[in-house]
C-alpha cells in the first residue's frame, strides 16, 4: 500500500510522511507537477495527497489533466484554499475529498482511509474500454459481461495499459510493473507477455488493440 504526497512545503511532507507511516503505508514524496506525472507513470499508488500551490504549477490543473487522461487513482487534495467555492471546484476537478490546513495528521490518515473503503466503482477499481471490463479487486476480466481467464502476468499488463488508456506506455514502465523495479529481466520479456496478451485479447473477441510504437512503449485504445 503505497501512498504519493504531492507537497513542497517539506517540513509539511516529512510531517505527514511519518503520520502515514506510522499508520501502516508506504509513501513517496514529490514536491511539484513535473515529479508527479513522473511518479504516477512508474509506480501504482493506492491513492494521493496533491498540495494545489506547487512551484512548477497548480495542483488543480493537474488533478483536471489526469482525470481527462482516465487516470483513476483516489486523491485527497491539502490546500489552504478553504472557501466553499474552492472546495466544491476541486471536487469538480476529481477530487475525492478536501482538506484544509492546517489539518491534523491524524485527520488526513482518516480521510485517506475513508476513501479507500469506498466502493470499488468510485476508486476506479474497474475499469473499462471497449466491451472490456477489468475488475482491478477481483484480478478478472470480462468481455462483453461475460467473466474471462487471463493469467497473472497478462492481466497486470493490461491493468497498467487500461489505466494509461489514450496514452504510450514505456515498455521500462511495463517491466518495472510486471517485475518489480530492479528485477532481473530478460531483454524480450515484455513483448512475449505483450504478445500473449495480444493474441488472448483477440481471441476472447475484444474490441480493444494493444499498439505497439516502436522505441517508446505501448498504446492501449478501443477498435471502433
Ligand atoms: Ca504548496
Amino acid at each position: 500500500m503505497r501512498l504519493l504526497i504531492v507537497e513542497d512545503n517539506l517540513e509539511l511532507a516529512d510531517l505527514i510522511s511519518r503520520g502515514v507511516n506510522a499508520a501502516g503505508y508506504d509513501v513517496d514524496i514529490v514536491s511539484g507537477v513535473e515529479d508527479t506525472r513522473a511518479a504516477l507513470a512508474s509506480v501504482n499508488y493506492v491513492a494521493m495527497a496533491l498540495d494545489l500551490g506547487l512551484p512548477d504549477g497548480d495542483g488543480m490543473s493537474l488533478l483536471r489533466e489526469l482525470r481527462a487522461g482516465h487516470e483513476s487513482i483516489p486523491v485527497l487534495v491539502l490546500t489552504a484554499r478553504g472557501g466553499v467555492q474552492d472546495r466544491v471546484s476541486g471536487l469538480k476537478a476529481g477530487a475525492d475529498d478536501y482538506l484544509v490546513k492546517p489539518f491534523a495528521i491524524e485527520e488526513m490518515v482518516a480521510r485517506i482511509e475513508a476513501i479507500l473503503r469506498r466502493p470499488g466503482h468510485l476508486l476506479g477499481r474497474s475499469l473499462t474500454l471497449g466491451n472490456l471490463t477489468f475488475d482491478t479487486e477481483g484480478r478478472q476480466i470480462l468481455i462483453s459481461g461475460e467473466p474471462r481467464l487471463l493469467s497473472g502476468r497478462e492481466l497486470n499488463v493490461l491493468e497498467l495499459l487500461l489505466r494509461r488508456q489514450g496514452r504510450v506506455v514505456p515498455k521500462k514502465t511495463l517491466e518495472d510493473q510486471i517485475f518489480g523495479l530492479g528485477g532481473d529481466v530478460a531483454s524480450n520479456a515484455v513483448e512475449v507477455y505483450v504478445s500473449r496478451l495480444r493474441k488472448q485479447l483477440e481471441e476472447l473477441g475484444a474490441t480493444v488493440q494493444i499498439r505497439t510504437i516502436r522505441g517508446v512503449g505501448y498504446l492501449l485504445s478501443e477498435i471502433k
